[in-house]
């Protein structure tokens, strides 16, 4: 008996038949996808909500049956975004029809997989924002070598000197430190805060990714920056181990004035991950940078975790996320191989060769007085070897995208063979 199988593309989710015909498998796309039941309306930047414009659209959207909207602004600098989300049975809409309504942009649809961070079909959403006029982007890369937790003042000041003389105007300072044992150092808090913040601004150190493990440290920060002259910025970070703490997570997702660093989960699936990012963009905060640091198996051994750097690429094809790679807590120890290059290193260039964004990386003056992660811990004179050899990844990355366009660009001009005869 002829019996059609279906079988789902996780790709598009949509449902194909897999049919056997004369011992030949083939597949036939049907048209059953279930998931296109979200719309998103770009709006014309700046469209005012009391313009006659956009209250035309509202009405005219009220008109749909069956479907509700959300409305999401962001304010930026230099112009105010706004995109109205449609929610429900968005099918019977036209991409065409909708484009033509007032202060309406543009039109994306998109499945129900990472709805705001996601890659959909016609999306040219932007893949980059800026923060304290620095670039996020899948195309820039920035490097956040620092200290995994702030100690002393002094090693702070010897830290960001360094960056300053290396010409980076970002750096990692660990206040709120989330422990294995609860006996081990937790962080100096908001102690420490007023004299890093100092420091940044003396250094002209323009964004610092610190990790908060409670939504309290979030108005600690708030007022330390505020007390110092906000002469700095900060990215919050949320660490592997509160991934899918979502009450921490719609928290942080509610507020715009920092931009996220969300860590994958070292125990979970990446679709998982994916979700927890998706978790602060569904909330308002799409300022979101996805961070790779490695999987918690004995299989990484003898390195602190499994590197995961291959989902640099994964990763950007899924979501507009620019991708961070912390070598420091995957490799997690000074070891080199014999050509004298720290797996650190190595690791950090297999990240960038991929395509990486932006890299969070552990250096500290003296690391055995360090209060965490002294023995990950890259030393001050190592920093201009590492930023060059970055800078060789890097090159080396722009080469590779150069190549495929170069033979993407031979292909198309080359005779169509497929109609050659022989
Ligand atoms: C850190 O970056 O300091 C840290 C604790 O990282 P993770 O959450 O990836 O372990
Ligand atoms: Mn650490």
């Amino acid at each position: 008996m002829h019996r059609p199988a279906f079988i789902m593309n996780h790709s598009n989710g949509r449902f194909f038949r897999l049919e056997s015909w004369a011992g030949i498998s083939y597949v036939d796309e049907l048209a059953l996808s279930f998931q296109n039941y979200l719309m998103i309306l770009i709006l014309v930047p700046n469209t005012r909500q009391d313009s006659p414009e956009y209250k035309q659209l509202l009405a005219h959207l009220a008109n749909f049956s069956g479907i509700s909207t959300r409305v999401h602004t962001e304010v930026g600098a230099e112009q105010t975004l706004s995109e109205i989300y449609l929610i429900g049975n968005t099918k019977v809409l036209s991409i065409e029809d909708v484009r033509l309504l007032p202060c309406v942009d543009r039109v994306v649809r998109v499945s129900e997989e990472y709805r705001v961070l996601g890659r959909h079909e016609n999306d040219d959403r932007p893949t980059h924002f800026d923060y304290n006029g620095v670039r996020f982007g899948q195309d820039s890369l920035n490097v956040f070598a620092g200290l995994c937790a702030v100690d002393t003042i002094e090693h702070v000041e010897i830290m960001m000197k360094v960056l300053k003389d290396h010409g980076q105007v970002c750096t990692r300072m660990g206040a709120y430190k989330p422990r294995t044992s609860p006996y081990a150092f937790q962080g100096h808090g908001k102690t420490c805060l007023p004299y890093v913040f100092d420091l940044a601004g003396k250094y002209g150190i323009k964004v610092i990714a610190m990790e908060i493990t409670h939504e309290s440290h979030l108005e600690e920060i708030r007022n330390a920056l505020y007390q110092t002259g906000n002469t700095t910025g900060v990215m919050l970070q949320i660490g592997t181990r509160n991934t899918q703490n979502f009450e921490l997570l719609k928290i942080v997702g509610r507020q715009q004035d920092f931009p996220v660093l969300i860590k994958r989960g070292f125990g979970i699936t990446l679709d998982e991950s994916l979700n927890a990012a998706e978790y602060l963009a569904s909330e308002g905060n799409r300022k979101v940078v996805f961070g790779l640091r490695g999987m918690k198996t004995n299989m990484g051994d003898p390195h602190r975790n499994f590197v995961d750097f291959t989902h640099v690429p994964v990763v950007k094809r899924l979501t507009r996320m620019p991708i961070c790679i912390d070598p420091s807590h995957s490799v997690g120890t000074r070891a080199s191989s014999p050509d004298g290059i720290l797996d650190i290193m190595h690791a950090t260039a297999q990240g960038i060769i991929a395509g990486a964004n932006m890299v969070l990386v552990d250096f500290h003056p003296a690391p055995s007085k360090a209060l965490v992660d002294g023995p990950q811990a890259l030393l001050m004179k190592e920093l201009p070897q590492f930023l060059e050899d970055i800078q060789i990844a890097r090159e080396a990355y722009q080469k590779r995208v150069a190549l495929v366009e170069r033979y993407r660009g031979e292909e198309s001009s080359m005779p169509d063979r497929s109609i050659a005869t022989f």
